[in-house]
């Protein structure tokens, strides 16, 4: 093969298979979206159903990374700067007038925006199919990739060091960086190391933490949240805060990151995981349930 034929193929397969840092890995989004569709209430798993395409099977897991395969596409380039906020290094706080834009300062480019702007959007649901300003299947395939998104805590990282991305290390024996730690290696080695592979097994032992385990008693604390459009803020600040306080801690570039790293910083990935799945079920229950909420949200 030709460079070009390389470079093509390399292209083809980072889009079938969303290799890079785009987000929580494909684990870490299907997780988050199964939790999620568990919890929601029947009236509501309906709309979910009938807004999913047939080829789903009525399975959203199934399309959750769907947004880091089309962000290269040129009809949803402008989407790329959604997955992610760069904040100010080393300030460990996110502020929305300060940090949410893309590279060209455009205000709300980020992935606190889009979470607002695509709970806005599905409010209208409501109102049936004749607002043709929003595809309702695709503002529900962002608001679920991007819930997932911004509680991955390396998504709200320093500038700088784009989130990690530039730090490069090395997982155990394999080259990494702490981006890619954070999206995937924490949950692969997790996966292997306790759950011989099987992320089913994984997603239970999840699931019994927040059920009847070491979770159970916050849960109603993760969901408490007035205000619809302010949860977001809320869920970049816890990340931006992890992020400081388990990703970049003792992190230099360069460093072997080993069992230390990985078992101290192995729960907080599930509890993310967990929060991430509980939270976009409380926000579609509410936005899409029968008793849903009106009147608030204006089109952005
Ligand atoms: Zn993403």
């Amino acid at each position: 093969m030709t460079s070009f034929q390389n470079a093509l193929l390399i292209y083809f397969l980072a889009l079938v298979f969303g290799i890079g840092a785009f987000g929580w890995s494909k684990e870490g989004h299907v997780m988050t979206c199964q939790i999620a569709q568990s919890l929601l209430k029947p009236d509501v798993a309906e709309v979910v159903g009938h807004l999913l395409p047939a080829y789903a099977k009525g399975d959203l897991s199934s399309l959750c990374t769907w947004p880091d395969q089309i962000r290269h596409w040129h009809k949803y380039h402008w989407t790329s700067s959604l997955h992610f906020i760069d904040t100010p290094d080393d300030a460990c706080s996110f502020d929305f007038s300060r940090d949410c834009h893309d590279q060209h300062g455009l205000k709300n480019m980020c992935v606190a925006g889009a979470v607002q702007n695509f709970t806005s959007q599905l409010l209208h649901y409501k109102e049936g199919t004749a607002d043709r300003r929003y595809n309702m299947t695709e503002a529900l395939l962002f608001l679920s990739h991007f819930i997932g998104d911004i509680h991955q805590p390396m998504h709200v990282g320093f500038s700088s060091d784009e989130g990690g991305n530039t730090i490069e290390l090395r997982w155990f024996r394999r080259k990494s960086n702490l981006h890619h730690v954070w999206d995937r290696d924490i949950i692969l080695t997790a996966a292997a190391d306790y759950y011989e592979k099987d992320m089913s097994l994984l997603l239970q032992d999840i699931e019994a933490n927040y059920t009847d385990g070491v979770w159970s008693d916050d849960t109603s604390s993760w969901t408490n949240c007035d205000d619809l459009l302010s949860c977001p803020l809320q869920y970049a600040g816890e990340s931006i805060g992890l992020a400081c306080k388990w990703a970049y801690k003792g992190v230099q570039p360069g460093v072997t990151l080993a069992d230390d790293y990985f078992d101290s910083r192995m729960p907080v990935v599930m509890k993310r995981i967990a929060q991430g799945g509980v939270r976009l079920a409380m926000i579609l229950n509410r936005v899409l349930g029968a008793d849903a909420e009106e009147g608030f949200a204006s089109p952005t």
